[in-house]
């Protein structure tokens, strides 16, 4: 076996006709030891970035505290509007926006953009967009739920609802979001415009995959319902990953299922030799009831949530989860396996489920809504480089209860310098590979990054009547390999959140080459990358990634040429300065698709 996959990886370096190729196949093959780096010198954000905890718990906490405290009240307010009044308001503020259309003067005042304030969202792109010259439209106050409909087994949500808000919402009614991500803050709009998944990725696909209809006002103050099968299928299917270029997301109806109060969690830790090992854990742990038996409805058996935490290259922690009743946990006497992770003072997820790799493999039972939210107290692993002791039984019992800062907060309070050493020295990045070369995409991540823990999360990628930006690999179909179906992909979100392995041996890290090989190497093997982390792609390079051809259609016959910037320019990584950003505001207004586009209908 091994000496197929050696003599196979041989070959590809030998006849592969790219040259890039073949220098990213000679790295993996020698994959196995990590680069050797040349010592840095510290400089003064090193001690910046080293201290903010000071900040972070003497203004941030209390700060963030506020603001759950204000969100919490605001939500309040709504639960007390009947759905009635909810969708009244809802319509009046859709006025309000068409008229703000109405007011716009192309020649004078820029390109159409949400007034949302780069730091309040979660993604970590430094932008230019929001620092140059454009015209702001305000949608903070599409912010309710509008329905909750229990026989269409749909909830109707305006764009900035979030998570939480909806898991507060539907858990105690014993239903869910198909696809739940899993930080309170994430918002629909956010998560429909870019992207979003979950455990339960590998069943429902990504978070725009549970979306029925969305109601969008195009450019010229038209609102229009898109849906899978009416005249505007075409938008339906171009607007995840569109980054809000093709039109100005009002209001989604999103797929709802039925769940029960708790989720019963295995445990499974795997070691092994290689990180191939750890991966063959991985995908044992979910893919075996698919594909290989060709029975591509029986989904019967298949466990609902998925996910691996990778610690270090011979050593992770498969979960497989499935809802159970409050009866089934009590009636067999599995009380005593209950978990309320959600506990302030209780220890943080990863390192909760990191306990298996001494105990051996375990099960418990955890309330629904607090699987659901398990990583947002520690974000991850996140929160360990910001305070690092906030781990520590001490500080959970006495400020746990104040976690987690909140991620616009935290922003705010960075400073340019703080957040250009991120981009250099930090790794954020969600990597979505075919689920066969999870493993070649773990080895090169070790050699080039060395980040540990990774998050593996299993989603299935659909192959839509139109072929959206995000597509899975042809002929996927005849070769049905695990995890495959005939209408679906198996990929898989390979999550890279730390300080890499150099940074924290203070040596040298060249973040920004290291975030342009991965993109190379996420091409050549038709992965994506996550529009909310920092990019190094050049625009011919970001439509060999993304496929452009449905979205440029739409642009075009959606009046969003000359409105909207074009998804290239929004995702492209920033400027550092103000100025930078002022002196090439003209020359990036368009991508080289928009300058192709002719003038609009409208
Ligand atoms: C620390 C961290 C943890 C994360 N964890 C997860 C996770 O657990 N699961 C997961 O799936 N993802 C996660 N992400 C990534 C996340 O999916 C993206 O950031 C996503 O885009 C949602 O963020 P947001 O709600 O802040 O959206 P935003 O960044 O506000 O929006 C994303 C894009 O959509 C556009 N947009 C938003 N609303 C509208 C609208 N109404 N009309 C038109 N355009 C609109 C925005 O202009 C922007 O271009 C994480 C990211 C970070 C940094």
């Amino acid at each position: 076996m091994f000496v197929s996959h050696t003599l196979s990886k041989c070959l590809l370096i030998e006849f592969s006709p790219c040259p890039q190729a073949r220098r990213l196949f000679t790295a993996m093959s020698e994959a196995a030891t990590p680069l050797v780096r040349p010592k840095r010198k510290k400089v003064w954000v090193d001690y910046l970035v080293q201290f903010r905890w000071i900040l972070i718990i003497f203004l941030v906490l209390p700060m963030s505290l506020t603001l759950y405290f204000l969100d919490y009240l605001r939500e309040v307010k709504s639960r007390h509007k009947s759905y009635k009044q909810r969708q009244i308001k809802h319509d009046e503020n859709i006025i309000k926006v068409i008229k703000r259309l109405k007011k716009r003067n192309p020649s004078k005042d820029g390109l159409i953009c949400t007034a949302r304030n780069p730091w309040v969202t979660v993604g970590m792109r430094n932008v230019d967009y929001k620092r140059a010259r454009h015209f702001k439209v305000d949608l903070s106050a599409f912010s309710n739920i509008l329905e909750i409909d229990q026989e269409r087994m749909i909830i109707k949500c305006e764009p900035l609802v979030n998570m939480g808000q909806i898991t507060r919402a539907t858990v105690p009614m014993n239903l869910a979001l198909a696809v739940v991500p899993e930080l309170d803050d994430l918002t629909v709009g956010g998560l429909i415009n870019g992207s979003g998944l979950e455990g339960s990725s590998h069943i429902y696909g990504l978070f725009a995959d549970i979306v029925v209809a969305y109601e969008i006002i195009l450019a010229d103050g038209r609102v229009v319902r898109a849906t899978k099968d009416n005249e505007y299928s075409d938008l339906f299917y171009a607007i995840p990953w569109s980054q809000g270029t093709l039109g100005l997301l009002t209001c989604a109806e999103i797929k709802l299922v039925h769940i029960k109060e708790f989720v019963k969690l295995n445990y499974k830790p795997v070691k092994g030799d290689t990180l191939n090992d750890l991966t063959k854990g991985y995908i044992d742990s979910f893919a075996r009831e698919f594909g290989d038996d060709n029975n591509d409805d029986d989904e019967q058996n298949v466990v609902e949530f998925v996910e691996t935490l990778i610690y270090n290259p011979h050593e992770a922690v498969c979960m497989t989860g499935s809802f159970a009743s409050r009866e089934e946990v009590m009636s067999n006497g599995n009380s005593m396996k209950i978990n309320r992770i959600g506990w302030w003072f209780k220890p943080w997820f990863y390192q909760h489920a990191q306990t298996a790799l001494m105990r051996g493999e375990f099960v418990e039972y955890i309330p629904t809504r607090e699987y659901y939210h398990r990583h947002t107290r520690s974000y991850f692993w996140e929160v360990k480089l910001l305070l690092p002791f906030a781990d520590q039984w001490w500080f959970r019992f006495l400020l746990g209860w104040m976690m987690p800062p909140k991620i616009s907060l935290l922003k705010a309070t960075q400073f340019e310098a703080v957040r250009n050493y991120y981009h250099d020295m930090h790794v954020l990045q969600d990597l979505l590979v075919p689920l066969h070369k999870v493993s070649d995409a773990l080895e090169w991540a070790h050699q080039e990054m060395e980040v540990y823990p990774i998050w593996l999360c299993p989603h299935r990628l659909y192959k839509h009547p139109y072929k959206t930006m995000v597509y899975p690999e042809p002929g996927f179909e005849q070769e049905r390999r695990r995890g495959d179906t005939a209408y679906a992909q198996m990929y898989t979100d390979i999550g890279l959140y730390y300080a890499p392995g150099p940074v924290l041996r203070g040596e040298a890290f060249d973040g920004s080459r290291a975030v342009s090989q991965m993109e190379h190497w996420l091409i050549e093997n038709h992965g994506f990358e996550t529009q909310y982390a920092v990019s190094e792609l050049s625009e011919k390079d970001f439509w060999r990634m993304f496929d452009g051809e449905l979205y440029e259609k739409c642009r075009r016959k959606y009046g969003c040429v000359g409105n909207f910037m074009s998804v290239y320019y929004k995702s492209k990584k920033g400027r550092k300065t103000e100025k930078e950003v002022q002196e090439a505001e003209n020359a990036y207004l368009e991508t080289a698709y928009a300058k192709l586009d002719q003038p609009t209908d409208y």
